[in-house]
């Protein structure tokens, strides 16, 4: 099957698996060789093989990542950076010029915020923060003729609020804007932004594209092909690309994405249950639930709910920080999307920084990456931390 059949005609699986990359032509490889070359040989000067002339500006591992990135969120084309903040920062001076106004979520992970507050603001462009569930709030933070940008997570980190992706996208095209969707927490196999109208996809692939805590990159991917100029001169411009070994390990991932969000899932919906009917717990915070405020969005734009799971315990900061030191099976750890569960404390971890502002969140929570181990063990694991 042509390349071009395996992004647009597949399902998932077999993009996540074939595109991007065919059997080396030389040694009929299956799996993209690490390319480690800096350069490449020319057949006289000008004259290159493949487009090949320097691993800043394009090395075959990476192009099969790239390739595979874009098939699997149904773009056209994808970019993959040394991070998601790296990926990030490019977008935004891709995208952006000083005098020029986005938006961005009142809870967006916290580096974006430190990128957007104290590198491009800085830089001249002006910001505003509002909740991406709330399409009205959004709708009044846009400066006609100013926003450029309208940037969502969804679920965001750690509350899991849910924005409508299709209704954000209509009110930012009306305004002329373009619509941004971190999709990191979702995963392209659980939601996929471009088809719901979304014009540029991030991901931090440190998580569950990556999906086993062993390497740290980052992905833009679009549909548009004068905005993908637009990124691919910045990303060469501004270098901050995957080496070939993080490419490498990165499509490794992504080849399995499917199967380990399925598992992610089924093991969160025990976990859920589990905490729902626990009586130490109080609220459990999962878009998989009824009463989850974003519950129908989410059910409209996702295939599932995720692995990502954050509850309040009922004894308070203290107990929750004694839940997080007598788990044994979720290790107390930041990040997520690994195929090991994680448990943590956001407010005095990956949510310290925003500690005495709007966006604090309550001392009694406590966020969950839930893995791949066996669900008998994880639920065990909990009601032994729980039970003290
Ligand atoms: N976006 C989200 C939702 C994240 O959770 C993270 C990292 O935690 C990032 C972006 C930044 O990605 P990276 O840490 O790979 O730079």
């Amino acid at each position: 099957m042509s390349e071009q059949q395996h992004r647009h005609k597949s399902g998932f699986e077999t993009r996540a698996i074939h595109a991007g990359y065919e059997p080396d032509p030389v040694t009929g490889a299956v799996i993209p060789p690490i390319f480690a070359t800096s350069t490449y040989k020319q057949d006289g000067v000008g004259g290159l093989r493949g487009g090949y002339e320097y691993s800043r500006s394009a090395n075959p591992t990476r192009t099969a990542l790239e390739g595979a990135l874009a098939a699997v969120e149904d773009g056209e084309r994808g970019f993959a950076f040394a991070s998601g903040l790296a990926a990030e920062d490019t977008l935004i001076r891709s995208l952006l010029r000083p005098g020029d106004h986005l938006v961005i979520p009142d809870d967006a992970y916290g580096g974006t915020f430190r990128l957007v507050d104290k590198v491009a603001a800085p830089w001249g462009v002006d910001y505003d923060a509002v909740p991406v569930w709330d399409t009205e709030a959004v709708a009044a933070a846009i400066r006609p003729g100013r926003t450029r940008l309208v940037w969502v997570e969804t679920p965001t980190n750690p509350l899991l609020n849910i924005g409508d992706i299709a209704a954000l996208a209509a009110l930012a095209h009306d305004a002329g804007a373009l619509l941004v969707v971190d999709n990191t927490f979702a995963s392209p196999y659980l939601q996929q932004p471009l088809t719901l109208g979304a014009d540029i996809v991030v991901h931090s692939t440190t998580k569950y594209v990556g999906g086993h805590s062993d390497v740290v990159g980052g992905a833009l991917v679009v549909r548009d092909l004068e905005i993908a100029d637009r990124i691919a001169f910045h990303q060469n411009s501004i270098g901050g690309v995957a080496d070939p070994f993080a490419a490498f390990l990165t499509h490794r991932g992504l080849k399995t994405l499917a199967v380990r969000m399925e598992r992610h899932c089924d093991n969160a919906e025990r976990v859920v249950a589990f905490l729902t009917a626990h009586p130490s717990v109080g609220e459990v915070i999962y878009p998989g639930l009824e009463t989850h405020p974003g519950h129908e969005t989410a059910q409209r734009q996702m295939r599932r709910f995720g692995g990502m799971v954050s509850f309040r315990v009922a004894g308070g900061e203290r107990q929750a920080l004694a839940v997080c030191a007598r788990t044994e099976v979720f290790t107390l750890g930041e990040s997520l999307g690994g195929v090991e569960s994680l448990i943590e404390h956001p407010a005095r971890m990956t949510h310290a920084s925003v500690a005495g502002t709007d966006l604090e969140v309550p001392a009694d929570l406590l966020r969950l990456s839930v893995g791949l181990e066996t669900a008998g063990d994880l639920v065990a694991d909990l009601e032994r931390a729980l039970d003290g």
